[in-house]
């Protein structure tokens, strides 16, 4: 019944796009030629969730919805309630003439984190530090799960950006600093998305209705602006820019990534989102990409070039510069009305449309998202399902990087003894699964607390993991007498940096915030301390090195905080290496493995290791 519609005049019509067993490309044509412009110009659009009613998607032909940062449903709705709201507007969607499917797509950048007890894994730096891009798979296809338990299809991530400046706001967003281990990580698109089978370079692939389509971003150079100020400029050459910031999308495309998100960054002054050079001439005809580009949320608006400080500029010059599917959270009828009249005055040629549509059809098509259009409920608690947090604990376990045990080589501090007396455990981030998780977690800019979801706190995870005749004592932070008087055989201080998003996150001091100093010496003066660092980059951690008798960098490890109590405590080995270089001072930034000057505290690729106990 599906295939066949009454035509107008009242003879069953056969609608080749909507047979399956046709060729993706025939379907596309089919259906392509039977678009009007605002059909067509509405698969471009993507509107906030918050705007976006059935009545709206059906009214305007909305391609795309998402959910930004910050916009989710009630902070604790399940993930059936998730999954009903997906549904609705895509009612809106098949409603309309043609019926085609709308996308949602979300930020799961370290799992399904918009959603209350999903599994949030540790940020892309603690898995740079893994080095192992078979687990990072595991995580994409874990992901994949938990996103389409929500009933939504498409995630922008995987963030391949290269940091090149720890100063950044979204450095912890980046594998590494390093091209290669960057290059790597693409594995998450094959986790995501499945297999693509080999041949298929270049054209995008989706595994069916368990898998979703992924976004590599935020393209190119993001991760290198001047001073890691967030969508600032990239000042490098073409050599550079080729070498350090391109090489991931290379194995994005070989693993048939469906969509690149656009950079708000500049490049050598250049805004990306206009860049003609970048995004039609390499992307998409030397690269042979063949899925999508998107902008960054609201990333026209932008483009703002003198003379020319209106929005039709910005939408001829984004669009025309090869941009298919337009972020346009809230203004989107504007929009709409720009291209339509752009398009209607020949200022935009109809090839330029067609070309976008194509594409997202092509994804769409490929995906199946026409013959599964809707949430499948037997998903439903995939989400935040044991197995998926047992392969974040892991990721935690593998993600940390031990870079000092013990005063001398002589008498290492770490495994600590599960049975050890007392322990003393203290710091703002031992008891915080919101500072643990970092940004991206449930809010755009995370949280700290324990109220955001659900997981495991460093605190409840050494307690578990000791013996029972081991007393732990909690005191986030402790004076010098309770310090000394509390006769501690050990101490585990955890600090680091409260969660943060973006340009938020920019900073140019990069010392552990207070009072986690102050906690490092206190407690470090008269107890033999490990200190577990819970940062999105290297912080400034030279001044109190003595004073530490060992350290962990633990990144941002997520809910599962029982990776660092398996680490601390012997069950596993340390065995991650650096992703990044740890540097002295501020002043040496940037400084990346290579460079002429380098004198790092810990170089790129350190972590010392230490043997299971048996
Ligand atoms: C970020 C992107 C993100 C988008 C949608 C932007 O602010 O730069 O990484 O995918 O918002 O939430």
């Amino acid at each position: 019944l599906l295939l066949l519609c009454l035509g107008v005049s009242g003879r069953a019509e056969y609608l080749k796009y909507k047979d399956p067993k046709q060729p993706v490309a025939v379907r596309i044509k089919d259906l392509l030629g039977r678009m009007t412009l605002a059909e067509k110009i509405g698969q471009m659009t993507q509107i906030e969730r918050e705007n976006a009613t059935a009545e709206a998607i059906s009214k305007y032909f909305i391609g795309s919805v998402l959910s930004g940062g910050g916009s989710v449903p009630a902070p604790q709705a399940s993930a059936e309630a998730w999954a009903s709201m997906v549904n609705e507007m895509q009612k809106g969607a098949l409603s309309t003439r043609l019926g085609i499917p709308m996308i949602y797509g979300i930020d799961a950048v370290h799992g399904q984190n918009n959603v209350y007890k999903a599994t949030i894994f540790p940020h892309n730096v603690g898995l740079g530090a893994t080095r192992d891009p078979m687990l990072v798979k595991r995580i994409g296809e874990a992901t994949a799960l938990e996103v389409r338990a929500t009933g939504i299809s498409y995630v922008f991530a995987p963030c391949i950006a290269v940091c090149r400046d720890p100063r950044w706001g979204r450095c912890y967003e980046s594998y590494s600093e390093d091209p290669k281990v960057v290059q790597s990580m693409t594995t998450l698109i094959s986790g995501l998305q499945g297999d693509a089978p080999s041949g298929y370079a270049g054209r995008p692939y989706v595994g069916g209705s368990k898998k979703v389509a992924a976004c590599a971003k935020h393209y190119v150079g993001d991760g290198g602006t001047y001073m890691g100020i967030n969508g600032n400029n990239t000042i490098i050459d073409t050599h550079g820019l080729m070498s350090i910031h391109m090489p991931a999308y290379y194995n994005s495309i070989i693993r048939g990534v469906s969509t690149v998100m656009v950079s708000y960054s500049s490049w050598n002054g250049d805004k990306m989102h206009a860049n003609h050079f970048l995004i039609t001439d390499f992307l998409k005809n030397k690269l042979k990409f063949r899925g999508f580009v998107i902008t960054d949320w609201q990333g026209i608006d932008q483009i703002t070039s003198p003379p020319h400080l209106n929005y039709s500029y910005s939408v001829e010059a984004g669009v025309g510069a090869g941009i298919d599917m337009i972020m346009v959270p809230f203004a989107y009828t504007e929009f709409i009305d720009d291209l339509t009249s752009q398009v209607t005055n020949n200022i935009i040629p109809m090839s330029r449309i067609d070309d976008a549509v194509f594409r997202i059809l092509r994804v769409k098509f490929t995906m199946g998202l026409f013959e599964n259009p809707f949430a499948d409920p037997s998903l439903a608690n995939e989400l935040g399902k044991q197995e998926h947090r047992e392969l974040a604990r892991e990721a935690v376990r593998k993600s940390l990087v031990l870079l000092k045990n013990g005063k001398s080589s002589y008498t290492p501090l770490l495994p600590l003894p599960k049975k050890a007396g007392k322990i003393l455990v203290a710091g703002s981030h031992a008891n915080n699964l919101g500072n643990q998780c970092g940004g991206w977690t449930i809010t755009w800019q995370g949280e700290p607390g324990n109220n955001n979801t659900a997981g495991t706190t460093i605190l409840s995870a050494i307690m578990s993991t000791v013996d029972p005749s081991t007393q732990v004592v909690y005191s986030e932070n402790p004076d010098s007498s309770a310090v000394e008087g509390g006769k501690y055989d050990y101490a585990i201080v955890v600090v680091g940096e409260p969660p943060y998003a973006e340009t938020a996150g920019d900073n140019l001091n990069l010392t552990i915030p207070e009072p986690g100093p102050a906690v490092i010496q206190t407690v470090c003066k008269s107890v033999k301390c490990v200190v577990v660092l819970i940062s999105g980059r290297p912080l400034v951690v030279e001044p109190y090195m003595d004073a530490m008798d060992a350290l962990v960098a633990a990144w941002l490890p997520g809910t599962e905080g029982q990776g660092v109590a398996d680490a601390l405590f012997g069950d596993y080995g340390f065995t991650g290496k650096l992703p990044r270089t740890w540097f002295r001072s501020v002043e040496q930034l940037p400084m990346n493995v290579g460079d002429e000057h380098y004198d790092p505290l810990f170089p790129f690729g350190f972590g010392l290791a230490t043997e299971a106990r048996q």
